[in-house]
């Protein structure tokens, strides 16, 4: 169990020196037991004081990373029940499952076919990060050979699923140099898979048929020595499946139960007949609170959807997205092509480069610094002002690169006329429509 604030500052030196950036000991124990201090800040605490402490200031949901490579990917980590408390951090990764028995031709095919599967947005390569290996004849060799491929041929990391620990050993063997985890230890071969992935170091996934039962058996390996724990409570039921996840996260944050304090993970695949319904079950663990989702498939149907949701669930919610401030090309423009503007909130990039695209017209788009705000809402506050604005387009570097010294700037806006005239003299200043979805038809005409 967590320590409270009280029992913390029984432990600090009670000095009130300062240092930590708070004026008390008290303040930053009650900081610490909240998990908003961090106990490296107090440059006092003994020894001994902070092994008794390390337990307090852990996290209380263990972060770890899964996997090697560009997809490799953190989980857990997380501190609140609700994002708007503050923020979700590690994104809910995505699985799609294989066969052990899958021919090497056909996984060639379904590898590369996903692969392909990644979209930029918001200046961020979205894509699904695991592939799981699933034990469906209890043969070692070709475990292992189907992980080998995916490990060997892929940048997809590995989820190794049987619970056979000699199969478990062989895809171990096959694939441990990517650090794959391994699902799933049970009741009735713990020691086996303990054993396994404490001498590979690496993260093991546990199952149980209840909450209470994951709760018995991530005491008796984290007994072992095993610190990277992954929790599946059994459930195969939605409806049951969705309460087991609240709960865990609850007991983990609000009542401190360190031994439920390890990210989650769940199989949609075995939960429904087609791959929508899998797809909204996805939907509802990227929401609350599956750290790793398995799908049977990935398709651009079911990951983009998923993807998009998962990019809007763990973002800060306190800092709007933005877009690096620059000069943006859009179906190859030149000299002769027109200039709109606008400012770097993520959505208004978004929606006004996608009218831009579709409407196939060569076209510079300036991107100006606004602070993440709206077009309407940043000239309101003052943060996409004449001057500014004129001045950001000096700067730029789009005069490099045009003829004729014409911008176009956003309806919303066009009380800034003026201002950017003045800013800059001999420049025509039009303003464009306020609505996005007008912009093909104004740059066509
Ligand atoms: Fe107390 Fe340590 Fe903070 Fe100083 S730095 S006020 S001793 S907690």
């Amino acid at each position: 169990m967590a320590l409270t604030g009280i029992q913390i500052f029984k432990l600090l030196p009670k000095t009130n020196c300062k240092e930590c950036g708070v004026p008390t000991c008290l303040a930053f124990a009650m900081n610490l037991a909240s998990g908003k201090a961090e106990l490296d800040s107090c440059p006092y605490v003994s020894e001994e004081a902070r092994a008794q402490l390390s337990e307090a200031s852990a996290p209380p949901i263990r972060p770890f990373t899964i996997g090697k490579g560009v997809r490799k990917a953190a989980t857990g980590g997380e501190t609140v029940q609700y994002r708007h408390e503050k923020t979700f951090y590690s994104p809910t990764l995505l699985a799609a499952q294989v066969g052990s028995d899958i021919a090497a031709a056909d996984l060639e095919a379904k590898l590369k076919a996903w692969n392909a599967l990644q979209f930029e947005r918001v200046g961020l390569n979205l894509r699904p990060e695991l592939v799981a290996v699933k034990d469906v004849n209890g043969d070692a060799g070709a475990f292992a050979a189907v992980a080998k491929q995916v490990a060997e041929t892929s940048e997809f990391n590995v989820i190794l699923i049987t619970e056979d620990a000699a199969v478990m050993k062989a895809g171990v063997d096959a694939c441990g140099f990517k650090r794959p985890l391994m699902y799933a230890a049970t009741e009735a071969n713990a020691d086996d898979f303990g054993a396994i992935a404490k001498d590979n170091d690496l993260p093991l996934a546990i199952k149980a048929d209840s909450v209470d039962g994951l709760t018995a058996l991530s005491e008796k390996l984290t007994g072992m020595g095993i610190k990277d724990l992954v929790l599946d409570p059994g459930s195969r039921d939605p409806k049951q499946s969705n309460q087991d996840m609240i709960g865990i996260r609850r007991a983990a944050l609000k009542d401190g139960n360190r031994a439920v304090g390890f990210p989650t993970i769940a199989f949609p695949c075995e939960m429904a007949s087609n791959i929508d319904v899998e797809t909204m079950l996805a939907a509802m663990y990227i929401a609350k609170y599956g750290s790793i989702v398995v799908l049977s498939d990935f398709t651009g149907e079911n990951v983009f959807p998923l993807l998009l949701e998962r990019l809007n669930i763990f973002t800060d919610p306190q800092r709007p997205m933005t877009v690096t401030e620059g000069i943006y090309p859009i179906n190859n423009p030149d000299e002769n092509s027109r200039v709109l503007v606008t400012t770097n909130f993520a959505l208004t990039y978004f929606i006004v480069s996608g009218e831009i695209e579709a409407s196939k017209v060569p076209t510079w788009l300036l991107v100006k610094d606004s602070e993440g705000l709206s077009v309407l809402t940043a000239w309101a506050a003052g943060k996409f002002a004449g001057d500014d604005v004129g001045m950001f387009v000096k700067k730029c570097g789009i005069v490099d690169k045009i003829k004729n010294q014409e911008i176009v700037i956003p309806g919303y806006a066009a009380a800034i006329v003026g201002d950017v005239e003045e800013e800059l003299p001999g420049w025509t200043i039009t303003v464009g429509p306020r609505e996005a979805a007008h912009i093909p038809g104004f740059l066509k005409a």
